[in-house]
């Protein structure tokens, strides 16, 4: 096991929280910190279909509906990306686990890696703030960044402030698939909160703060858990 350079110590994370509570944006400010790798099955998915791979094709048809893409399919991608070397100082997990099944298999996946589970940072929002969130939020779809069309617009309509890209509205983000990502999320996610809580890994943040705010409490209840102290960057 290789401990992380920037932190001294592996940190295995784990986001977990509904679509549009912040996930994405919180995840990529906190690997810059904490210098680890951010894995988003969400991204690595859009990735596939985008590339027409094999996986992409079958995955297509549950994403736009809002729906989970099957476990093995998932599981499959992830254990392929936590046997990169980057992942050995550790790593934040975004949007994985979302399952029990995925949740078992993972605690297996890092127990063989040797690096047992640090925290599972849940970001809690509650469902109307999140329809309305998403309604409104664009990506870039080169470098990832989001924006939220009323309260972080792009400086040039519809373009990203980066790379000038122009920016996309994800199909899943329509009002109706949104609905239909919330209810998959209650269903099968939500149970994994009480889940790592019996395993004493739970921490809870408000994400309905402004982002440097959520930020800051994600360091706050890292420093809690790991006794160690985390200056963003
Ligand atoms: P996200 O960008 O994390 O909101 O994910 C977008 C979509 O990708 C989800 O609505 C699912 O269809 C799929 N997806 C992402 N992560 C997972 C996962 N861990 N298990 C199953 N499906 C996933």
């Amino acid at each position: 096991m290789k401990s992380n350079g920037r932190t001294g110590r592996v940190l295995s994370l784990i986001l977990l929280g509904p679509p549009g509570a912040g996930k994405g944006t919180q995840a990529r400010q906190l690997c810059s910190t904490l210098g680890i790798p951010h894995i988003s099955t969400g991204d690595m998915l859009r990735s596939h279909t985008r590339a027409e791979t094999k996986l992409g094709a079958e995955a297509r048809s549950f994403m736009s509906a809002g729906e989970l893409v099957p476990d093995r399919l998932v599981l499959a991608m992830v254990k392929e990306r936590l046997s990169q070397p980057d992942t050995r100082g550790g790593c934040l997990l975004d949007g994985f686990p979302r399952s029990v099944p995925q949740a078992e298999a993972l605690t297996g996946i890092l127990e063989e890696c040797g690096m047992p589970l640090t925290a599972a940072l849940q970001l809690d929002l509650d469902d109307e703030a999140i329809v309305t969130r998403l309604k409104h939020r664009r990506s870039c779809p080169k470098c990832g960044r989001i924006y939220h069309l009323v309260s972080s617009p792009p400086r040039r309509p519809d373009l990203c402030d980066t790379d000038g890209f122009e920016l996309v509205w994800r199909p899943d983000d329509r009002e109706s698939v949104i609905r239909n990502r919330l209810q998959v999320y209650h269903q099968q996610t939500e149970p994994l909160i009480g889940l790592y809580q019996r395993l004493g890994k739970l921490g809870v943040i408000n994400a309905g703060q402004a982002p440097g705010r959520v930020q800051a409490d994600i360091l706050t209840t890292l420093h809690q858990r790991t006794g160690s102290r985390f200056v963003a960057n």
